[in-house]
Order: structure tokens, then sequence, then C-alpha cells
């Protein structure tokens, strides 16, 4: 990836937002993970540092921690990782209070996790991405959870991103896919930020939502490819998911790379850590959300006009699906709520526009048929959400975020 070429492309954007990127190395090359310590050397990376992994991830890279000759190394090896907590975070940086850098090997949890405590301590990071399972490598916020509650917290860039496409190409078939669902919500994202613009004046750049939309698409036609243990898809995939964490980073939002559809992911995975459930793998359950939401999304853009009214709500009935977790859901809707500058008239005259943005992406049918090209779950059954936690997600999961989406103007609607 040219990553000085992407940085000086969108400099002096005509958004008008300076579109910074921090991150000095990334570097995905066959056989790279025999000089992960070579590369730190010369990105100028500390040599005293924390070594964080879990087990799988550990033995995917198999070779890293001798590659690291002349480190002082520390090791936090997890058996397995699989939610990203702020008790992780909090142990995270208490460990790295002793080491000047951290090298993390994995994806997702072990990544979000890294990326908070070093921009919370201020210590150097790298990633070591075991698979394309994901597309927070190069973001700057890390979704994590407190007290059952997930939330995208402004954490920080990675200084070096490395990968190995061997290792890639070799990770489980099903994080492939996984990667593949979290890429191909990016359609649903990219309509939910262009009608915010649309009706709430809501920030916009054409050319970040370009390299998401460009992104996408090159992964959408990929989808025979992702199963394959083939290290230049890998390779390719990677690169598509390296490119949204930098339209993230250039907009200081996750706008660029996630809409209604991960809000949904996160109330699952919210409601079934309250019952002391790990739900499944991230970009799995995204790509599960979004065929629901395209779904409902073309279900709108059939009707050729609406006669919108004020939101209604029946708080209680919010108040009562969260449970413990309504405080969180109440300063979030109280006393601002996201759609209060939203009149009815307004959507009724940007209808047509809505409808265009709508249609501006693949249909629900071609994204199911990529999807199951590339191997990815369907149903929601795939992913063991049952059809009542189904049902109460599609219903409540807009109230989770105060952010403007398509499927929270149901509510003036319908
Ligand atoms: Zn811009
Ligand atoms: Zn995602």
């Amino acid at each position: 990836m040219d990553l000085d070429r992407i940085k000086k492309e969108y400099q002096n954007c005509k958004c008008g937002r300076a579109h910074e990127f921090t991150t000095k190395v990334i570097k995905c090359e066959s056989g790279l993970v025999k000089r992960v310590g070579k590369e730190l050397k010369e990105a100028g990376f500390p040599r005293k540092i924390l070594f964080m992994a879990d087990k799988n991830t550990l033995r995917a890279a198999n070779g890293i921690l001798e590659s690291l000759d002349g480190f002082e190394i520390e090791e936090k090896i997890y058996d397995d990782l699989r939610v990203a907590d702020m008790r992780n975070v909090l142990d995270i940086e208490n460990i790295i209070q002793n080491v000047d850098g951290v090298l993390a090997c994995g994806t997702g949890s072990l990544h979000d996790t890294a990326r908070l405590a070093c921009a919370r301590q201020n210590k150097p990071l790298c990633l070591f991405a075991t698979s394309p399972s994901m597309d927070g490598f190069a973001s700057n916020g890390a979704p994590i959870t407190d007290g059952n509650f997930k939330s995208t917290i402004l954490a920080k860039c990675p200084e070096v991103i490395l990968a190995d496409n061997e290792i890639l190409a070799k990770s489980p078939a099903e994080l492939k896919s996984a990667g593949f669902g979290d890429m191909i919500g990016k359609y649903v994202g990219l309509i939910d930020w262009e009608v915010s613009t649309l009706l709430s004046g809501e920030y916009w750049c054409d050319k970040v939502a370009g390299l998401t939309r460009q992104a996408t698409d090159d992964i959408f036609a990929l989808c025979d490819k992702v199963t394959l243990e083939d290290e230049r898809t890998a390779g390719e995939i990677f690169e598509a998911l390296l490119k949204t964490g930098i339209g993230m980073s250039f907009t200081k939002t996750s706008r660029p790379a996630s809409g209604t559809e991960h809000i949904l992911s996160h109330f699952w995975e919210c409601k079934k850590l309250l019952e002391g459930k790990i739900s499944d793998f991230h970009g799995k359950k995204v790509g599960v959300a979004t065929l629901l939401i395209m779904k409902e999304y073309e279900k709108l853009a059939e009707m050729e006009s609406v006669s919108a009214h004020l939101e209604k709500v029946d708080w209680e009935e919010v108040k009562s699906v969260y449970g413990p977790l309504y405080p969180e859901v109440e300063k979030l809707n109280f006393p601002v709520n996201i759609v209060d500058g939203i009149t009815p008239e307004k959507i009724n005259e940007n209808w047509s526009e809505i409808r265009r943005i709508v249609k501006s992406v693949p249909s629900y049918a071609e994204i199911k048929d990529a999807m199951v090209r590339a191997g990815c779950a369907i149903e929601t059954r795939d992913i063991d959400v049952s059809d009542e936690l189904r049902e109460l997600g599609l219903g409540f999961h807009p109230y989770m975020r105060a952010r403007l989406s398509l499927y929270r103007l149901r509510g003036m609607i319908y």
C-alpha cells in the first residue's frame, strides 16, 4: 500500500477537515513474520516492549517472538480474548507503565484493547494482524464494553501495522468471511451517512466516502475467493480493510465505516453479555445485520412518497428492553435527541433523494448472493441470535447511539 500517496492525495481536501493519519509504516508481505523485529527497529520503535497475543494468534504468528532479537520483552498471552472490556484496558495500562511500547499480535478485541490502553498511556503501538477478520486495524477508535455497554471510544492509530500474507491466507475461513461481512456493512453505513448529511447537515466528505465505497466494491468483487487459501486475495482483502480504517482516521469519526448495522450488532452483543454469553465474531454479526437492514431499506425505498410525523417512541418500553443498560441509553437521548432537528416536512421533501441514496448501493439480493459465495453467515440463527433477540434488536437498537440513520427515521415514517 502506497501510504504516502494516499496521505498526499487527501491533503487540502475540499471538505475543509484536515485528513490526518498518524500511522508511519504499513507493510503486508509474505514471510514478514520472521522480520517483525527488523521492521520495528527500522521504524524506530522502542526496544522495551509488551508483547500481547492470545494462544491462537501466537500459534498463527509462529516465529514472531524469535524475530524480536535485541528486544526486552514482557509478555501478556491470553487464552482467548473475545471481548475488549474496560477491565482489560486498565490491566494493560498497568502493565505498560514499565515498558516503552506495545506489539499486539492478533485482531479485533486484542487490538482494540491495545489501541485504547496505548492511547491513554501515550505509548507507541504496533499491530501485527493475524487475520483479515475486521476493519479496525488502521482506525483511531476502539469499540470497548464497559459494564456490558459497548461504545466506540477515541483511541489512537497504531504507529506501525504489519501483516504476513501467508498467515492472513491461512487464517480460518470463518474469520476471513467475517472480514467480508464487516466490509459489506459499509454499504449500509454509506447510506446512513449520506441520509444524515442530507437531513441534518452532518459533516460529509465526498473523497473519504469514495475511499470506503471503492474499498467495499473491491472486496465485493472478490467474494468467490474469500475463503480460499490464497495469499494475493488475503493481501487484497487486508488492504481494503485498511482503507476504511484510514477513512475513519481521516474524518475522526466512524461514519465512513459503520452505520446502523454496527449498532444492531452491538445491541445483540450487549444483550448477550448481560446473560453472560459471548457472541459470535464481530464481522459475522455485522454481515447478518447488514442483510436485515438492507431488506428494510429496500422496503422503505419502494414507497414513492411518505407522510412523516414526529418520532413516536414508547420510552417505558425502551427502558424495559435495555434493563440495566438503560441509564446509558437515556443519556444518549435526553435532553438532546438525535432526531430533534429533523422535521417531518424535511423527510417528506427529501424522500426522492433518500430513495436514490438507497438505490446507489448493490441490492439486498446482490449483497446476499455475494455473502453466500464468501462463506458468510446469513441468518441470525447462524450467529446464535434467537428470533426474539433479532426482533428486539431491530426494534430498539437505534436508541443506543446518538447517530442519525435511515433506520432511526422509521419511527417518523411508520
Ligand atoms: Zn475531505
Ligand atoms: Zn466493524
